[in-house]
């Protein structure tokens, strides 16, 4: 089959056909056109979260993991103490960075199908004087649950400690708004949300802790502050920009503005996640999260108690009929994950969960209800 396949993957994921053109043309990286673009990009992130008065925003070249790492290498001072607050996959691999960069980090720890608590961080802020910054993983995309960042925000603000956000999986669908919240970074990349093209991150960080930077980074590539003053004096990336992502960045950006910004967005994503949940349970199958803590991003499913079923043959079948699935990512229990982001609307839910059933009957399972 010559179409390409629909991916229900929380980035890379499905792109329009005009964010796909953009990147059919060469760019200089020091030429006027390419730093125009680049300066555009910059603004137009710094509007979706109205940060203009508070922060800059740094692009960085890489995954969105290589962000989430120049982010604590860059704001957290070499002695600095980071609490990590973990439910679950991308939380720890955030600690586990931490700790690569140098810095201490300690990990608070709280259940896989659960949001970290707020009051819980205040409890050991109070108990625990040495820390200076808090990470939070914003949607902890290793199950979909939403956190809650407004909160966690506070808490951090009340107690003078540095707040690093990693709000890879969320940016641009869930709310964001730094006139209303304080943080020392957000981290996004081009790939999710925004429904780019992946090879890039972005850190947004506030200008009030911009000039102590300065020399906190072990790492020349990783050093956002130097990325940033390289690019306010000339207008260009330190090393080779990723040229095509970023235009096809600015494309996709282009049309969130013209579908209507987050709310837009968010709107979108959360009749996508109600359709694939709905036809879901049809089939049978059972979401690993309470709808109140589910984050319209994307949802874990645990697997069919069937003794058919098996995960390498499920994706494989769901590709045929043209949907590309995503592995569990819990140690505990055997899921598999669908994502709910991308250039795809409830259509395309409805399909997919078609494709599921059609997988499901090929696999001889009668039904997709876990082991209870
Ligand atoms: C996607 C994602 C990342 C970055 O992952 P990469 O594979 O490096 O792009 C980090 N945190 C969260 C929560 C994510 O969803």
């Amino acid at each position: 089959m010559d179409r390409d396949r629909i991916l229900l993957t929380p980035g890379p994921l499905t792109t329009t056909l005009r964010t796909k053109l953009a990147m059919l043309k060469d760019w200089g990286s020091w030429d006027s056109d390419f730093i125009a673009v680049t300066a555009s990009v910059r603004q137009r992130l710094l509007d979706i979260v109205h940060g203009h008065d508070s922060h800059v925003v740094v692009p960085l070249q890489g995954s969105g993991t290589f962000s989430v790492e120049a982010a604590v290498a860059t704001v957290v001072p070499r002695d600095g103490h980071v609490l990590v607050l973990d439910n679950g996959a991308y939380c720890k691999r955030a600690a586990k960075l931490t700790e690569m960069m140098g810095r201490r980090a300690s990990t608070m720890a709280f259940a896989e199908d659960e949001p970290v608590s707020a009051a819980a961080l205040e409890a050991r802020l109070k108990a625990v004087a040495s820390i200076t910054h808090v990470v939070l993983i914003h949607c902890e995309t290793g199950t979909g649950v939403a956190n809650p960042l407004a909160e966690v925000a506070a808490v951090c603000e009340k107690h003078g400690k540095g707040l690093i956000i990693d709000a890879m999986s969320s940016f641009a669908a869930l709310p964001i708004d730094a006139r209303s919240m304080r943080f020392d970074a957000l981290v996004a990349a081009s790939g999710k949300c925004l429904e780019g093209v992946p090879g890039m991150g972005f850190v947004f960080l506030r200008r009030a802790i911009l000039d102590a930077c300065a020399g906190n980074s072990l790492s020349l590539a990783m050093d956002l502050h130097d990325q940033h003053a390289y690019m306010t004096k000339t207008g260009q990336w330190r090393f080779t920009p990723p040229t095509h992502v970023l235009v096809a960045l600015s494309e996709a950006i282009t049309q969130f503005v013209e579908e209507g910004g987050q709310p837009a967005r968010l709107a979108r994503y959360v009749e996508n996640c109600r359709t694939l949940v709905d036809g879901m349970a049809g089939l049978g199958f059972k979401p690993f999260l309470k709808p109140e803590v589910q984050a319209p991003i994307i949802v874990t499913f645990h697997a069919p108690a069937h003794p058919n079923y098996e995960f390498r043959r499920f994706y494989e079948g769901a590709k045929s009929h043209g949907f590309v699935l995503y592995p569990g990512k819990l140690t505990q229990v055997e899921t598999f994950r669908v994502g709910c982001i991308g250039a795809i609307g409830p259509n395309e839910m409805r399909q997919a969960v078609a494709a599921v059933g059609d997988t499901l009957r090929e696999m001889g399972i009668p039904s997709g209800a876990p082991a209870l």
